[in-house]
């Protein structure tokens, strides 16, 4: 081995050797065969790279996939799997949104309009009665932020004078124009935007999402990336995962720290490949409610030139007021380099009705790839900034009502009190002997998991004495997101009382199986072919829908 002085001859020999072989394959043969042999080897190394490199699920995933498909197609097993998964089907779906003793579904149009008295009898005896949880009573976690009769009959006032406004022709309703320009602007503020900072106000934070990852996907093109990537920690929305299907994306996932429940940044940094389109952070996260590390997924996105995107839906109007107060919170906004983009539910923490959330980008030019733009259509030239068409005013009107009424002073005092009252659920969980308190909570939810029982059963259990709460799953927890109902005096005292009394309850006996919808709920995060839970999911949505009996 001594004539071999250097790498560069090693190689030298290998290429060597390879065009020997190569000339030696092809000595003798034809020139068209040569061409032929090459072009279909090019062909089979293109499909090869892109069934691996290209396509939304990894080979790990088709993998997983095809193996169930046949176990399914499988004679007697397969029979089984179907017979068992109808049955469980039907008992989740049947039952799942019962009607009241003797009531029917309207299915036909009234052949007369039926009066206004009558209407508003039927409204509230027929339908606003059928509600069962006692939300206005503070058993509810998350979903309704705001209560109050007196900012409940300003919200009608306040749509009732805009009622007719389409934002689809801002020249014709001028006021409402005027109030969701004043709502970005006032986003943009409050998150410390620069002079560029802009944005649009979407249906919900669902939206604003899909609209800041189209607006992302079109800045990858422009960069000629073929195949953007969004990368995101587990503990992203789902709404980015459903982004990444409607826009053709591939979706990215990258794991968060199974204690702190924060980004592993090691890792995220490793996923970044050429076709990273955004990386994901949220303020706080949907799961656990743990501020993540923005100032270093921002550093990431500077140093790779990658837009970063902040999802404050939850947080965007906490977090800033809450500092404002004096309360110690990571950093989350357009101050912190590298954040690109945020986006914040108005109708959570904003307090103002459903339908209203806002995106605030850095400047114009990542915002214009959230706009839709066809000057060729014959109905005219026509825009739109996000999805929808039409847009009410009203439901705009009452959103910059809200923000006016309640002010920067009002937001601080709903914060610090969102804050406090977690804090203290959050203690009282941590001394109630079976519990315990995934991550280290940061702002408004509380994510309560147990190492010595099926958690499942204490959602069961609080949902016998009228809670309703949020169950995640991996690990299996029971969530509970404070609103401003729980801060009125007395709610949160009286769900830590039911809390303890569960738990003691089932703590006599920790290792006693779940049944009714606790048991499906285990069953369904522990069953491995994801598929025969989607059917499951496919009938609850489909019950949604149903007018049967
Ligand atoms: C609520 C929420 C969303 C989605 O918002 P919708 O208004 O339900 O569409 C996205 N991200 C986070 C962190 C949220 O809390």
């Amino acid at each position: 081995m001594e004539f071999i002085e250097s790498w560069a001859e090693i190689g030298l020999l290998y290429l060597n050797n390879t065009r020997h072989f190569i000339n030696d394959q092809c000595s003798g043969r034809e020139a068209w065969e040569i061409i032929l042999a090459t072009v279909l080897l090019i062909n089979i190394c293109h499909w090869l790279y892109q069934q691996v490199f290209l396509h939304e699920l990894s080979v790990f995933e088709r993998m997983k996939l095809s193996f169930f498909k046949i176990l399914r197609r499988l004679p007697v097993i397969g029979r089984k799997i179907q017979e068992e998964l109808e049955k469980t089907k039907s008992a989740i779906t049947k039952d799942m949104f019962p009607l009241p003793q003797g009531d029917i579904y309207n299915t036909h149009l009234p052949e007369q309009g039926i009066p206004k008295d009558e209407l508003l009898n039927l409204v509230t005896t027929k339908y606003k009665s059928m509600e069962k949880i006692d939300w206005q009573g503070g058993r509810l976690s998350g979903a309704v932020y705001n209560c109050g009769a007196e900012h409940e009959s300003l919200m009608e006032r306040i749509y009732g004078i805009f009622v007719g406004d389409n934002l689809l022709h801002p020249d014709v309703f001028p006021g409402t124009r005027k109030m969701e320009a004043e709502v970005v602007a006032m986003c943009c503020n409050f998150f410390h935007g620069g002079p560029e900072a802009c944005g649009t106000m979407t249906s919900g934070g669902t939206e604003s999402i899909l609209m800041a990852c189209k607006a992302y996907r079109e800045h990858a093109y422009k960069r000629g990336i073929k195949y953007p990537e969004i990368l995101a920690p587990c503990s992203g929305h789902a709404a980015f995962a459903k982004a990444a299907k409607y826009f053709k994306m591939r979706y990215v996932e990258t794991p968060i720290d199974p204690t702190t429940k924060l980004i592993n940044i090691p890792a995220m940094k490793r996923k970044i490949s050429k076709n990273t389109c955004m990386l994901v952070v949220s303020a706080p996260s949907f799961p656990y409610g743990v501020v993540e590390q923005v100032e270093e997924v921002g550093k990431l996105g500077k140093h790779y030139n990658i837009p970063v995107h902040v999802d404050a839906c939850m947080g965007g109007f906490i977090i800033p007021f809450a500092k404002r107060a004096g309360i110690n919170l990571p950093p989350m906004d357009f101050r912190v380099e590298g954040v690109t983009s945020i986006s914040a539910d108005a109708h959570k923490y904003g307090l103002a009705p459903k339908g209203n959330s806002i995106v605030v980008y850095k400047n114009p030019e990542y915002r214009m790839g959230q706009f839709y733009i066809n000057t060729d259509w014959c109905g005219g030239i026509y825009a739109s900034p996000a999805v929808g068409g039409t847009r009410s005013g009203a439901v705009i009107a009452t959103c910059w009502a809200t923000m006016m009424y309640v002010g920067a002073d009002g937001y601080q005092e709903n914060a610090v009190k969102i804050i406090k009252t977690r804090e203290y659920v959050e203690d009282c969980v941590r001394n109630i002997p079976g519990l315990t308190v995934q991550g280290k909570p940061d702002v408004n939810i509380l994510s309560i998991s147990s190492d010595t029982f099926d958690i499942y059963r204490l959602g069961a259990a609080l949902t016998n004495k009228g809670w309703h709460m949020f169950t995640v799953q991996y690990p299996a927890g029971v969530n509970f997101c404070v609103t401003k109902m729980h801060t009125l005096p007395g709610v949160a005292e009286g769900f830590v009382k039911d809390l303890e009394e569960c738990t003691a309850d089932i703590m006599k006996d920790p290792n006693a199986k779940a049944d009714g919808i606790a048991a499906i709920y285990g069953m369904a995060e522990s069953i491995p072919d994801r598929s025969m839970v989607a059917e499951f999911v496919q009938g609850y949505l489909e019950a949604y829908y149903s007018t049967k009996l």
